[in-house]
């Protein structure tokens, strides 16, 4: 009997010596007191709070981010309650004011009877991994900034527009040719994204800049994301009367499309509004003004009761 009770011992032994050597640290909470039956000594070597300090789940309810709090505490608690396994990533309060990336991976332990008995669960500190991911996305901005495609519809960037427009202004300006602008605005885009949401409305983008891209035909037209919901079109060598001809022949391929657009005030489809300016530059004038035109008939088209073009 003794060797038994020693065998026993021996065996809790080494698996607490197991849980308490890895990384990873161990908790268990009493799910009808909502008590801290244990958690691993690593805790205090993380976050610098003592293990005898976590004592009911309002004590780890409160050592994380404001942010994620609300969020985190109602989803684990709803999970448990369905006794269904899951896991949360969350800042954790360290005992110095700072704050570290934590996955939490809990498993809902149940009675014979189906009823939740405990949760159990390992922290994990993810602080690495997560500044990996923030580094990610910060490089991938300035990929974007130093590239001149844009990058959720693949077409050409504002800052490819810019670099063509100097050019094209330059020349036209030698060559005493007109040179046409066309401002596109999306109608209603808010709604289209309050209706279908933000991914939906992300497709619908990228879907009228494939469309626009094959509006204009001539080889050094220009065509570009000009930002948000708003694209532009160069034309050299295009007067307004050719300019305006474009711009109609944007609006019907979209309109063609028949993109849903439920919440529209004017249509149930997807329209857009052009804003259409013509110019022979001169020694006078700045390729800025060109813009200001542009957006000023484009506001115009707006007044006007979109789905429509103004031109100047
Ligand atoms: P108006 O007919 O007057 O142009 O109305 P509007 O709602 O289109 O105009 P507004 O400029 O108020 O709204 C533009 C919307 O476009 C708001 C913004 O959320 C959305 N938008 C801008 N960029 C993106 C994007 O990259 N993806 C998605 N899905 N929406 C975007
Ligand atoms: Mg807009
Ligand atoms: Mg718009």
């Amino acid at each position: 009997m003794t060797d038994l009770i020693n065998d026993i011992q021996t065996e809790s032994d080494v698996y607490k010596t197991l849980l308490e050597s890895t990384k990873a640290i161990p908790w268990k909470i009493d799910w009808s007191t909502l008590q801290f039956a244990y958690i691993g000594p690593q805790i205090e070597a993380l976050l610098g709070w003592a293990p005898s300090s976590w004592q009911t789940v309002e004590d780890w309810a409160n050592r994380m981010h404001p942010e994620d709090r609300q969020w985190v505490v109602d989803y684990c608690v709803s999970q448990s309650q369905s006794g269904i396994d899951h896991e949360a990533d969350y800042r954790a309060l360290t005992k110095d004011g700072e704050y570290i990336w934590i996955r939490d991976v809990v498993h809902v332990v149940r009675k014979d009877n189906g009823e939740v008995d405990a949760l159990i669960g390992f922290m994990f500190d993810i602080s690495e991994r997560k500044k990996t991911e923030q580094k990610l996305i910060t490089l991938q901005k300035e990929l974007e900034e130093l590239s001149f495609k844009d990058g959720l519809t693949g077409v050409a960037n504002r800052r490819m527009f810019n670099m063509v427009l100097e050019t094209e202004w330059l020349k036209a300006r030698q060559n005493k040719q007109p040179l046409s602008l066309i401002i596109i605005d999306i109608d209603f885009f808010k709604e289209y994204n309050d209706c279908y949401g933000h991914l939906q409305g992300d497709d619908c983008l990228k879907q009228v800049a494939e469309v626009l891209n094959g509006a204009a035909t001539r080889t050094r037209d220009f065509f570009g994301r000009f930002g948000g919901e708003e694209f532009v079109m160069l034309l050299p060598e295009t007067d307004e009367k050719a300019g305006l001809a474009v711009a109609e022949r944007c609006r019907q391929l979209i309109f063609k499309q028949q993109i849903p657009h439920e919440r529209s005030k004017i249509s149930q489809l997807l329209t857009i509004s052009l804003g259409v300016s013509t110019m022979i530059p001169s020694q006078n004038n700045q390729f800025k003004e060109l813009i200001d035109r542009a957006d000023k008939q484009l506001y115009q088209a707006k007044q006007q009761g979109r789905n429509c073009i103004q031109s100047a």
